[in-house]
Parts: C-alpha cells; sequence; structure tokens
C-alpha cells in the first residue's frame, strides 16, 4: 500500500482529500473491510491512459458515492491480438495525477500475476451477445472482459458500477454478467465523451497522429450522418453505405458497420422503435471503436 501525502507537512487546514493507492488483493480487501462499512462505493474500471472519457465516469460516481473505487487494469486475457495488448498506451504516474486531482478515493492497480495467481479454467458463454460484432472480431474478448470483471467485482464488493456507453456491446455482456450471476450491484451507463471534432474519446487515440487523429473525427460525423439517412429512410443498406462513404474518405478501413437491436444486438428489424449503429475501424493501424443510438 502507498500513502501520497506525507502527513507531517500538512498545514493542519488543509482539507485534501487523500487517494490510497492499493495493489495487493489482500491488502485492499482489508481496508474496505476496516473503512467501508455502511458506504455507498461506485466502482469504474478500467485499463488505464486515462482520459477525459475515463474522469467523466468517476465525477458521475463521485455524484451518488461515498467511496469511489478505480482500478487500472491491462487485461491480457481480454485481447486476442497480442501485439495491441503489447501496444497499449501505459501513461500510471499521469493516471494516478489525474485521479488524485478529480478526488477520486482508491485507486487498485494490480499486476497480472496478482489477478491471475493460477490458470483460469472457467470459460463464459453469453450465446448469440457475443456472436457479432466485437465478439465476433475479437473471439474470447468477453470472457476475458467477464472473467476480470468477475474477479474485480468480488474484490471490491461495490454498490454501484460504472461503464461507458462507448463500449456498447460491453455493456450488455455486462449487464447479462450482473443479473446472471446475481452479483448485489446496480449498473449505471455513461454516455460518451467526445473531443470537439466529435471523435470519440479512448485511450487508443493516443497512438494517433495528429493527421489521424483529425481523420478519426469522421467516424463520428459517418455516424451522424448515417443516423440522419436512417431517420429518412429506414433503409439499413443506405446507411451503412453513406457511413461507409465518409469514413473511407478519410482512409479508414472498416471492419464492420452494423445497424443493431440495442438489447439483443442482433441485426434490427425494420420495425423497431430505438436502433444502435455500431461502428469498428482501422486507422494508422489503430482500431477505433464507436457507436450512435437512433430513436426512430
Ligand atoms: P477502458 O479503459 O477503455 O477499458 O475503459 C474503461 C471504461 O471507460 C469503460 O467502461 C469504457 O466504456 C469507458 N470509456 C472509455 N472511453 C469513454 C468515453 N469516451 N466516454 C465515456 N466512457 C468511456
Amino acid at each position: 500500500m502507498k500513502i501520497k501525502y506525507n502527513f507531517d507537512v500538512l498545514p493542519f487546514s488543509c482539507s485534501l482529500q487523500l487517494m490510497l493507492v492499493f495493489d495487493k488483493i489482500a491488502a485492499f480487501k482489508d481496508h474496505l473491510n476496516q473503512y467501508s462499512k455502511g458506504s455507498i462505493i461506485g466502482f469504474v474500471p478500467t485499463m488505464g491512459a486515462l482520459h477525459e472519457g475515463h474522469l467523466h465516469l468517476v465525477s458521475e460516481a463521485k455524484k451518488s458515492c461515498n467511496i469511489v473505487v478505480v482500478s487500472i487494469f491491462v487485461n491480457p486475457l481480454q485481447f486476442n491480438n497480442s501485439s495491441d495488448f503489447d501496444k497499449y498506451p501505459i501513461t500510471i504516474e499521469k493516471d494516478k495525477a489525474l485521479l488524485e486531482e478529480i478526488k477520486c478515493d482508491l485507486l487498485f492497480i494490480p499486476n497480472a500475476t496478482e489477478i491471475y495467481s493460477q490458470k483460469t479454467r472457467l470459460k463464459f458463454d453469453f450465446g448469440t451477445l457475443e456472436q457479432v460484432m466485437e465478439g465476433k472480431f475479437r473471439p474470447g474478448h468477453f470472457n476475458g472482459v467477464a472473467i476480470v470483471l468477475s474477479k474485480l467485482f468480488h474484490i471490491v464488493s461495490p454498490t454501484i458500477v460504472y461503464f461507458g456507453q462507448k463500449d456498447f456491446q460491453q455493456c450488455a455482456v455486462v449487464k447479462t454478467l450482473i443479473e446472471d450471476l446475481s452479483f448485489n450491484m446496480k449498473m449505471i451507463t455513461v454516455p460518451t465523451v467526445r473531443e470537439a471534432s466529435g471523435l470519440a474519446m479512448s485511450s487508443r487515440n493516443q497512438r494517433l497522429s495528429q493527421e489521424g487523429l483529425s481523420k478519426a473525427s469522421s467516424i463520428f460525423a459517418g455516424l451522424s450522418q448515417g443516423m440522419q439517412v436512417l431517420k429518412e429512410t429506414r433503409n439499413k443498406t443506405k446507411t451503412k453505405e453513406q457511413i461507409q462513404k465518409i469514413v473511407e474518405a478519410a482512409c479508414i478501413e472498416v471492419e464492420y458497420i452494423e445497424i443493431a437491436d440495442p438489447k439483443t444486438l442482433l441485426p434490427a428489424d425494420t420495425d423497431l422503435r430505438q436502433m444502435v449503429i455500431c461502428f469498428a475501424g482501422f486507422l494508422e493501424g489503430v482500431r477505433l471503436i464507436d457507436n450512435i443510438v437512433v430513436d426512430l
């Protein structure tokens, strides 16, 4: 356990809230057992390289919870591509400073040996939820997500967990995980935080060049125009073509564009009142995802 501030040097009037940092499960659980009885614990699991999207989740948690816990763990089990894992940005010191500034209470930052002290034998199967989009293109991804979140949920025992709508399919998987395994916690989905250009904030954006960042904004431009086409025509093919045209003009290679039922994530029937358009593609070797919910 590391305590960031030296109490001896703080003036009496100082009202600094201290963020405690833990890297060991046992010490972290001991602390929670000792100090969190009766508290509303908000939990924001992350893979670090924090940006305003993550910080917005923490701010939302602070509104409703007495104790806010953030975890940073780049989970090897959810990467189906080892080079994506190797290149995942790591900015621990900056992350800590950002979390301290926003007055996060507890940071849990274990290493892989701590989380995976033994090989996980269990496998999750989310059925059709993971046979489409991210599940289809990243085999094993949601199994890895569900394994690590189950472990983290048991370690933190949160009252409320916060997830970003940017990872729309992940939210559906986490909802299923919580319901099916009776995790005693509420889940809140927070809208996607975007750059002024419309680009969804993402840790992976750090790997883009300036030019790439500007090109990547055409993903949200494409989704927004696609939404208009869908509203006007209800024609899924025309909608996808419109989005594809816009993103390909910015040299983005499309992996998928799907128009789905937000509840099942299966292809949307044309008479639905709400649909979600989900996108994944590559720019400068970086995989980017985004989505937009369309009310019809
Ligand atoms: P990650 O570190 O990418 O695993 O993300 C941790 C959490 O932050 C997940 O619940 C994400 O959905 C959420 N998140 C990531 N980017 C954004 C964003 N731009 N706006 C809102 N939430 C986000």
